[in-house]
This record gives structure tokens, C-alpha cells and sequence, in this order.
């Protein structure tokens, strides 16, 4: 006899969104373990207490494990557990060495297994970086920290080629990164500035701020105090190789410049900014030239990190990518 274990996670607690995890979590297993399916014995399911709209057992039946015996069970609230879990002990007919899987991030998620991970998100200007890092952040149940915006904040208060007096600003001006429900807010002197740093203008001026070493080093330190107290995905440019060069997982997204000067037109676009295509793609060509030419931190690849080309994928396919990775590697 062998006990395999599985655990998946749910973004919502719908009947739907049951039967799809379990029949993807009971397939993993199955074909992880080499498993046929009248060798499972006996299938026993527990879910947390914020599961309520099905049973995980007959979502089990319904996608096909029907010859065995099945069972469900809810747990008790546990504080600080994880939410919207599905756990499954598999009892499988043969003696082989069980192939546990964790989906969904159940495995990062259980602190007794994978403790604090951290994972790096860096690329270029309009390669999805932010994007993918949000969605894994949120599935993962985790923080998403982006550093563009620590820059982008800086550079919306300053004169960008004054280093002194940046840093003398960074003194007087109180920059906080806080996190609501999940999503990052930049507050400058405690006002919120996130959507003002968004404004195009502000693209090229932080790219200018973040050259200058005593501002790099200042961000650093505290992107480097926000992860070594918790889980989370940083997106940046160094994260991979400077901030945190012993990060998890890293991950370098790319794409060509024409598709990640569309990207960024697209979603200016659709805020109601007026823009040029053209100037667009110059500013992104020279933004790049800048951030991966400046001494300190630049825009680079770091040598472990999964290179993704992003250009004719959608942000499904990327984030399925960067999510079997880490799943395979954890
Ligand atoms: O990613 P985002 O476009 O918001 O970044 C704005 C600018 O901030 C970048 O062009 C880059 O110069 C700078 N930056 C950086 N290091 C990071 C994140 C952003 O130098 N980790």
C-alpha cells in the first residue's frame, strides 16, 4: 500500500472551480505516480472551512475516479491557514515511492513545507513583468512588490539629474510602500500616489533617478527589509542580481521592443491618455539603452534566471510557464 498526498487551491469557492482543481490536482498525481486508475484504492479529501459549495468527493467522481472509495471532510479554521485549500490522501494498491504533489501554490503556502519564498520578476520595460507578477502574487496568496514604483515615486518628486539633492529629499520625504488587500500603494509623505506615478512623463524620469548609486542603495535596502520578512514577487530590473541574488526562483521577461511599446500604448490608451506610437517606442528603446548601461544594478539577466520571451505568448501561457517551474522546482 502507498499514501500519496496532494493539495490544491481555489481561487473562489464555487462549484466550478472545485471540479476543475480536484480533476487537475487527481490527474497530476496520476500521472506524476504512473498511477491506473484501479489502483487507487480509497481517496480521502479534506478542505478548509471556507469551502462550502461542494464536495471535493464528488467532483472526484464526477471526473472519473468512481471505482474507488471516496470520502470528504471539512477543517477546523486554523488562524493563519491557508485559504480556499483542497487536500487529497490518495491510497494506492502498490508499494512505489508516493510522488506528492502541491498545485496552486498549496505547496508555497504551507510554511511547514516551503517556508518564506521569495521570487524575482525582472525585464525590460513592457514585457509583462508587472502583470505576471500581480497574478502569481495573488494565486500564491503572497505579496507583490513592485519596485518601479519605489523609483517611479521618487523620480515624480525630484530633479532627476540632482543626485545630492535626492538624497537629501529621500530624507525629508517620507516614501512608504503599503499593501491593501494585497495591492501595492505608494504614498509619498502619506499621500497616495500610485495612478500619478503611472503618468507617462514619469516613465523616463524614474529611469534617470534610478541611475544615481546612493538612490539605488536606498531602494534596495528597503526592498531587501520587505523580503526578508515575507513571501513575495518583487518585479524590477535587479532583483535577480543585485537585491536579492539569492532569490528562489528568478524569472527574466522579454519581448521585442515593437510589442512591448504596443503593450504600453494599449494600456495608456485605454487610461485616456493621449499618445504617439512612435515616441512610445523611441522612449522604450532609450529607457532600455539607459537601464542597461548604468553602473550600478543595471538591467541584465541574472545567470540562473528562466528567460521567457514573452512576445507571442499571452499572459495565460507566461504565467502557466513561470508557474510549472516553480511548481516542478520548489
Ligand atoms: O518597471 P517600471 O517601468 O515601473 O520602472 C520604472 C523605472 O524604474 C525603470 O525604467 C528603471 O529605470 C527603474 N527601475 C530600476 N530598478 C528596479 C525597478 C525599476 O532601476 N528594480
Amino acid at each position: 500500500m502507498t499514501v500519496i498526498r496532494g493539495a490544491t487551491t481555489i481561487p473562489s469557492d464555487t462549484p466550478e472551480e472545485i471540479r476543475k482543481a480536484v480533476k487537475e490536482l487527481l490527474e497530476q498525481i496520476e500521472s506524476r505516480n504512473d498511477l491506473k486508475r484501479d489502483e487507487i484504492v480509497s481517496l480521502v479529501f479534506s478542505s478548509t472551512s471556507d469551502i462550502h459549495s461542494y464536495y471535493p468527493a464528488k467532483a472526484a467522481r464526477e471526473a472519473g475516479f468512481a471505482s474507488c472509495s471516496l470520502f470528504s471532510a471539512q477543517e477546523p479554521e486554523i488562524d493563519g491557514g491557508l485559504p480556499l485549500c483542497i487536500r487529497a490522501m490518495l491510497f494506492v494498491g502498490k508499494n512505489s515511492d508516493p510522488k506528492h504533489v502541491y498545485l496552486r501554490g498549496a505547496k508555497i503556502l504551507r510554511k511547514d513545507i516551503a517556508g518564506k519564498i521569495n521570487i524575482a520578476i525582472d525585464g525590460p520595460a513592457g514585457s509583462g513583468k508587472s502583470t505576471i507578477a500581480e497574478m502569481l502574487a495573488r494565486d500564491y496568496n503572497i505579496l507583490h512588490l513592485d519596485t518601479g514604483a519605489m523609483y517611479r515615486a521618487c523620480a515624480y518628486k525630484a530633479d532627476v539629474e540632482d543626485e545630492a539633492a535626492i538624497v537629501d529629499l529621500m530624507k525629508d520625504v517620507k516614501l512608504d510602500v503599503v499593501f491593501e488587500s494585497g495591492a501595492q500603494k505608494t504614498l509619498l509623505d502619506g499621500v497616495d500616489v500610485s495612478e500619478d506615478i503611472r503618468k507617462p512623463a514619469v516613465s523616463m524620469a524614474a529611469s534617470a533617478v534610478s541611475k544615481h548609486p546612493s538612490v539605488r542603495m536606498h531602494m534596495t535596502e528597503k526592498q531587501r527589509e520587505i523580503a526578508g520578512k515575507m513571501s513575495c514577487v518583487l518585479d524590477g530590473r535587479d532583483i535577480g542580481t543585485f537585491v536579492l541574488p539569492e532569490a528562489d526562483f528568478k524569472f527574466f521577461l522579454t519581448a521585442s521592443p515593437r510589442v512591448r511599446a504596443k503593450r504600453r500604448y494599449d494600456e495608456l490608451v485605454q487610461k485616456g491618455y493621449e499618445v504617439d506610437f512612435d515616441e512610445l517606442l523611441t522612449e522604450i528603446v532609450r529607457r532600455d539603452e539607459q537601464d542597461s548601461t548604468r553602473a550600478l544594478a543595471p538591467l541584465k539577466r541574472a545567470d540562473d534566471a528562466v528567460e521567457i520571451d514573452t512576445s507571442d505568448k499571452s499572459i495565460e501561457e507566461v504565467l502557466s510557464e513561470v508557474k510549472k517551474h516553480i511548481q516542478e522546482n520548489i
